[in-house]
């Protein structure tokens, strides 16, 4: 049984006593925050599922315990001095505040039922504040200014309405933070984390009921795939 399946009969809710999520971040991702190898997209999507998901906290903070024991039994030549760095530095950091991390940017901002507060300091506006700009087809977004090179934003679609069908060329992660979605891979609701590489060839359809807000992160440019898709490629630079 892996940690992650052992957690699930632990935990009884997520914040603010809601269920957990069942979609989590992989492995990977979750030792590339903790060693500071993720870079900032990467990190805010992280940091905002974690402040939803009890269940990745605990994984994050075993994976962290794990590489504080590799540091330990590993000779100091096998480690770059910055990468030992990094590591030291988030294991000097509180352990309960998954947001530590993340750069101070509106520090009156508090959660909302959309947008934990780490999110919002990168918005810079509480959720019924978001300045939406329309990408196409009834689709709006708020891009996210992030350094490093993934691209964050906020994605709103209307309710019952797909997303073209597209392709990724490197990763994309998608955080749902209101409403859900459907694809071949399953339902996402608050909280679920979806995660496509290359391989994946998508088409969500937005859940009926509310609006889907979901906070997306790709480290290259989504490839629209279909007829339509292709036509708003060329103006939205998805
Ligand atoms: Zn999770």
């Amino acid at each position: 049984m892996s940690a992650i399946e052992k957690n699930k009969t632990t935990v009884d809710g997520g914040a603010c006593g809601a269920p957990p999520p069942n979609h989590h971040l992989p492995d990977e991702v979750l030792l590339d925050y903790a060693s500071g190898a993720a870079d900032e997209g990467v990190s805010l999507l992280v940091a905002t599922h974690l402040t939803l998901c009890p269940i990745c906290r605990d994984r994050a903070a075993e994976l962290d315990a794990l590489g504080g024991e590799l540091v330990e039994n590993l000779p100091p030549a096998d480690l770059s001095d910055d990468a030992f760095a990094k590591l030291l530095a988030r294991l000097d950091e509180p352990g309960s505040e998954p947001a530590a991390a993340e750069p101070a940017r509106k520090e009156q901002a508090t959660d909302d039922a959309t947008l934990p507060r780490v999110l919002q300091r990168y918005v810079g506006a509480a959720a019924q504040d978001i300045p939406w700009q329309p990408l196409g087809l009834g689709v709006d977004h708020v891009d996210l200014s992030v350094e490093g090179g993934s691209r964050a934003m906020l994605l709103r679609v209307p309710e019952g309405r797909a997303v073209p069908q597209h392709t990724h060329e490197g990763n994309e992660y998608v955080l749902v933070l209101q409403g859900g979605f459907s694809d071949a891979h399953g339902h996402f609701v608050r909280g679920d984390v979806e995660a496509s590489d290359d391989s994946v060839d998508h088409r969500p359809v937005a859940d009926g009921g509310e609006d889907c807000i979901c906070l997306a992160v790709t480290d290259a440019p989504l490839k629209l795939t279909s007829l339509v898709g292709r036509a708003l490629n060329r103006f939205a630079k998805l």
